[in-house]
């Protein structure tokens, strides 16, 4: 390898890693916050633009100031990278361990280089801090990351990545070449010095893919899901419904509808306040969530109602959910076991699927049922058909209902 190509692959790292951080910017900016982790990757391509420069720093500083800077960029910037891709999944970033870490290895650098200058030694501990931050990103990606392009491509590069590091610094170490010329420095050297250039801007197009992909579900998320309760809308309700009724036929059970309405709920707000209701749709919320199986859907219709779908084998089943929705709420009502807020009441109304498989049809029978218990006096459970069905609550708790129900 010619020192011109050398100097051009440095000077297209360089350039690639500057547009690199300049999208991830961009997107750092415009993404939702949901996309965690672009901060630090930003600031990893950032610091990343200068190691190529800092390298060249040994044409006017002395060669050991030149390769404590340039070493500096790339630890700063590894480990940058590696807490973005640590804040993407979520998880902590254990800032001690990976400080010392990165310390101790860049310490052992400058020990090697200041006090025992031996360069295939500096070469072999930089490839073990740089293995050891992709190979966690690797783990941290197939642990936690989607099953999806982005992922795995992600993961490619940096195992290349690690594979070119590696066979690089074992090289070195076994030739023991001291100095090293790094214009002739055989294949592993070039593999390195190729990896190394067009590594700066794929992981950074993998950790973009990633981003986008997150985007992606975070955007269909927002448009799915109610922003207050979390429960799916409209939207998410008629998607789930679809899937949930093909699952049901396959399972041979039969969908059931549980329409769920807060009663007097207008008094609630006119008394304590809008805030306060809307604390009271959460904690419905989280109510039924209490009870469902993981499969059940749960979505809330406008303002206080809500509709859950369960795969039954019969309509006890649904009977026994509603009723178990409602006998929470009367223990939290008798025990005030929520004493930020108001006690207050649910009527259910339940249907089951007919063959035609309409989910306006299954809401309009649960919806049915629901004004019989509204009809009858509300805090009830009444299955569409089924006229005089009431809730199986005990006396006991339906008395300490009606106590503490200042409604
Ligand atoms: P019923 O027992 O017959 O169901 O009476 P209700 O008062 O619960 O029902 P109504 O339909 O009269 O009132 C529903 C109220 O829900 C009116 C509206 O102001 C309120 N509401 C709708 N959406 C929200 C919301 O997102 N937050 C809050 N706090 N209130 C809401
Ligand atoms: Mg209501
Ligand atoms: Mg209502």
């Amino acid at each position: 390898m010619s020192p011109e190509l050398v100097h051009t692959m440095v000077l297209m790292a360089t350039a690639m890693a500057a547009g690199n951080g300049l999208v991830l910017f961009s997107a750092y900016r415009s993404f939702p916050k949901d996309v965690q982790g672009l901060g630090y990757w930003c600031l990893g391509a950032a610091v990343s633009v200068l190691i190529g420069p800092s390298y060249g720093l040994v044409y006017v500083l002395p060669q050991a100031w030149a390769l404590i800077i340039a070493n500096c960029m790339v630890f700063v910037s590894t480990i940058a990278i590696v807490a973005g891709t640590t804040r993407f999944f979520r998880r902590a970033i254990n800032w001690p361990v990976l400080l010392s870490f990165s310390g101790s290895a860049y310490l052992l650098l400058l020990w090697f280089l200041l006090v025992h200058d031996n360069f295939p030694l500096r070469v072999v501990i930089a490839a073990f801090f740089l293995c050891t931050m992709y190979v966690a990103q690797v783990f941290l990606i197939l642990r936690h990351g989607d099953r999806h392009f982005s992922s795995y491509f992600l993961v490619a590069l940096l195992l290349i990545q690690t594979l070119a590091i590696l066979n690089n610094a074992c090289h070195i170490y076994q030739q023991q070449e001291t100095p090293f010329d790094i214009f002739h420095g055989g294949f592993a050297h070039q593999f390195y010095l190729y990896s190394n250039t067009f590594m700066s801007l794929l992981i950074g197009v993998g950790i973009m893919l990633m981003s986008t992909h997150e985007l992606q579900k975070c955007l269909v998320q927002r448009a799915l899901t109610d922003p207050l309760t979390e429960a799916l809308n409209r939207r998410g309700f008629d998607i789930a419904y679809q899937q949930k009724n093909a699952a049901a036929a396959s399972l041979q059970m039969r969908l059931s509808a549980l329409v769920i309405d807060i009663d007097h709920f207008k008094a609630i707000n006119d008394q304590y306040g809008h805030g306060m209701g809307d604390l009271v749709l959460v904690d419905i919320v989280r109510t039924i969530r209490d009870h469902l199986k993981p499969d059940d859907v749960l979505a809330r219709f406008g303002g206080e109602e809500f509709v859950v779908l369960s795969a039954v084998s019969s309509i006890d089943t649904a009977v026994a959910l509603a009723n178990a929705i409602q006998r929470q709420l009367a223990q939290q009502t008798a025990q005030q076991t929520q004493p930020d807020l108001p006690a207050y009441t649910i009527s259910i109304g339940i249907a089951l699927q007919k063959d035609d498989g309409h989910a306006e049809a299954l809401i309009h029978a649960a919806d049915r049922a629901l004004y019989q218990a509204k009809k009858k006096g509300r805090n009830r459970v009444c299955v569409e058909g089924q006229k005089e069905f009431d809730p199986v609550l005990s006396d006991d708790a339906k008395y300490q209902q009606a106590a503490h129900n200042p409604l």
